[in-house]
């Protein structure tokens, strides 16, 4: 044994990989060193090896009447080494807390109650991955000097000194709850295979009832073979100690196992287990004098509610985690439907995009379409110049106009000389290329944007001129004759035998005649230039 009145924790750095040794007192104040220690290993990220007890459980035991130490055997106990000790998970009597790495419950608050009353001290020295039955051995080898909690067997008595029990917990028939075994007593067991954890104090009970073909041992670090086994149907039922079930079946979730029967008639009593030794025996002497002397309720009721409280946060652990399941699923859902709606939103929005180019080059397409119906349909197809449909437009937005602003607007009445002969004479082709030549002929003399010309039928024509005077209708009229003349067309039936045109001229100025007496006035002149002889202007004012 080590001497040292402090309990061992071995840490060890992560990055240093180097093993220290720590000390801590098991009473009240060390347990500020200990989390201190615990942040600090947090905060190093160093990786604990060996676990510590929480001794401030301690001021849960309450002394009911003085016992009485002598002098000599305190200095002894004192004197000797720290005591080794081992300890396993086994709430609520030890319970060990992963991540403190720390152990609590009854059996260590009476530990460290008695230790100190007796000026004990303890360490646990690193023992990971032994088994319970390998840290039994270690008692029994010697190797350890106490085991924290054991129950009673006579085996185990053999070979190590207990202390008088102080603490009682059952053993539980687990099942599966879909399974409805018939188990009232323990003689039903008989009826089923059986499952338990070698070398547990109820072993002898068990093979005592159950034929040995159906009672099946499991060895191992935890009991999860055993729980798997009933889940799996290798066994009908495991015997287990009870509150420690308890708390697995949540811990690691065997939810859909069951205790259904709680063997009451061989409660289990937990003691100090000592390796034996004279020094030992005179331990156990002292520490039953104390367990007969204390009151463990207040620490029973603390561990035992620990247990409610457990299971509760365990609940709300696991709320907590369906809870954030369920939000991640349901986050990955919606940016998946974001996504695919991001997808087919593009697209949609690329279809839209490209119906709706579509859609304007049809647009365009139509108009242009428009345009050139609108364009045909107020052409001549012989000539190019406008239609008598459009002349009559023109001269209807002209004349419209003529009256908002009242400046001069002409008309000239055109017809070509015995043009019936020419057709007769030459053919009709010859007479269409006389008209294609009449209508270059207005076209080149009648050339500001406001003015138009038409063919308004047959070998007929017009002119209409904005804001023209009298005499500059006459003067276009006279240049058009000139240049029909000039272009030397012949017309044997004429005088002189070439084309020549008569021109009827009606300007409107001042008054309101109205569009159809300014045409048919115009008519009118060029009835008189005919009646004249033809090859002439004629024309006249109104107002
Ligand atoms: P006037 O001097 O009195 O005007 O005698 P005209 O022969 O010109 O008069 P009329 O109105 O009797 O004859 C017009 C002729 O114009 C009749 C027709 O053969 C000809 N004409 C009308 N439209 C066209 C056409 O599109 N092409 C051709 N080649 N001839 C046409
Ligand atoms: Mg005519
Ligand atoms: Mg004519």
């Amino acid at each position: 044994m080590t001497k040292s009145s402090f309990p061992t924790m071995w840490i060890r750095t992560a990055a240093l990989d180097t093993n220290f040794m720590f000390l801590a007192k098991p009473r009240g104040p060390e347990n500020t060193l200990r989390c201190h220690l615990i942040a600090l290993r947090m905060a190093l990220c160093i990786l604990p090896t060996s676990p510590a007890i929480a001794c401030d459980g301690a001021q849960n035991i309450q002394l009911l009447k003085s016992v009485e130490i002598s002098a000599q055997q305190r200095a002894e106990f004192q004197a000797m080494p720290s005591l080794k000790v081992v300890a396993v998970d086994a709430p609520p009597m030890a319970r060990y807390d992963e991540a403190g790495q720390i152990y609590s419950g009854i059996a260590i608050d009476v530990f460290c109650f008695i230790t100190k009353e007796l000026g004990l001290s303890f360490e646990i020295p690193p023992h990971r991955d032994l088994t319970v039955a390998d840290k039994i051995r270690q008692v029994q080898d010697n190797q350890a000097d106490v085991f924290i909690p054991l129950s009673h067997s006579p085996a185990r008595a053999e070979q190590g000194l207990f202390t008088a029990p102080y603490y009682e917990s059952s053993y539980a028939v687990i099942a599966r709850h879909d399974h409805n075994l018939e188990i009232r007593n323990t003689a039903d067991l008989a009826n089923y295979q059986i499952g338990f954890v070698q070398g547990v104090a109820v072993q002898p009970i068990l093979e005592s009832i159950v034929p040995p073909a159906q009672l099946h041992a499991y060895n191992q670090t935890s009991s999860d073979g055993l729980f798997l086994a009933v889940r799996d149907g290798t066994i009908d039922a495991a015997v287990f100690n009870q509150p420690i079930f308890i708390e697995k079946r949540y811990h690691q979730e065997f939810l859909d196992l069951d205790v259904i029967h709680t063997l009451h008639e061989h409660p289990r009593a937990y003691r100090y287990y000592f390796s034996q030794s004279p020094e030992h025996q005179h331990i156990i002497e002292a520490f039953n004098r104390y367990l007969a002397a204390i009151d463990i309720s207040a620490s029973i009721q603390i561990h035992e509610k620990g247990e409610r409280s457990f299971f509760k946060r365990y609940m709300a652990q696991r709320d907590q985690r369906l809870l954030l399941q369920t939000a991640s699923v349901a986050a990955v859902l919606l940016a998946l439907i974001s996504y695919f709606a991001l997808l087919r939103y593009r697209k949609l929005t690329r279809l839209l995009i490209s119906r709706n180019t579509q859609i304007q080059q049809q647009q365009h397409a139509l108009q242009d379409s428009y345009q050139e119906l609108q364009t045909l349909s107020q052409t001549d197809s012989l000539t190019g110049l406008s239609n008598r449909r459009h002349f009559d437009e023109m001269l209807a937005y002209e004349y419209a106009r003529y009256r908002r602003t009242g400046s001069p607007l002409a008309l000239l009445h055109i017809d070509a000389d015995h043009f019936k002969q020419i057709n007769d004479r030459y053919g009709h082709a010859t007479g269409d290329d006389y008209l294609r030549a009449i209508a270059r002929v207005l076209k080149s003399n009648v050339v500001r944007a406001t003015d138009s010309t038409a063919r308004y039928g047959g070998e007929e024509f017009t002119c209409l001129l904005t804001d023209t005077t009298p005499e500059g209708a006459r003067k276009v009229a006279e240049q058009i004759t000139r240049d029909v003349v000039e272009l030397g067309l012949p017309n044997a039936s004429a005088t002189p035998p070439q084309l020549t045109l008569s021109i009827g001229i009606a300007v409107v100025i001042g008054g309101d005649p109205g569009r159809q007496m300014l045409f048919a006035q115009a008519d009118a002149q060029l009835y008189i230039a005919k009646q004249k002889g033809r090859n002439q202007i004629c024309s006249t004012v109104i107002g």
